[in-house]
């Protein structure tokens, strides 16, 4: 599903040429505009999902795990660490309605 109005839709479909640190069949990753960390990364399905909870494919799950992997090696924090946030719904601070990982 693409959603017209769905930012993240729109910029994992490549319509604004950003540079993806991370891409598959599945999900691409990019920095985050306004970083809150060193590194902060935003992995995003191909395919609108809401949030963690709204059907989401486990090959899409697979992605985010596999995209987790390549930026952190790619930027130098495999070995130090890093954490990853899933933002969800209204009271667990979501901006972005389409599902993400920080
Ligand atoms: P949330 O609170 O939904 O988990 O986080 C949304 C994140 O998306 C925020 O960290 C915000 O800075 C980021 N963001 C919102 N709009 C854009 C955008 O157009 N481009 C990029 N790269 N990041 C965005
Ligand atoms: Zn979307």
């Amino acid at each position: 599903m693409h959603d017209e109005n769905c930012i993240f839709c729109k910029i994992a479909s490549g319509a604004f040429g950003t540079e993806f640190s991370y891409e598959d069949g599945n999900v691409v990753a990019f920095d985050d505009l306004n970083p809150q960390a060193p590194v902060h990364v935003l992995i995003v399905p191909k395919v609108h999902h809401a949030n963690i909870i709204d059907g989401v494919p486990s090959e899409t799950l697979a992605s985010m795990a596999a995209a987790v992997k390549a930026v952190a090696e790619q930027r130098g924090i495999a070995e130090t660490g890093f954490r990853c946030i899933m933002n969800t719904g209204k009271d667990g601070g979501q901006a972005v309605m389409h599902l993400h990982m920080h």
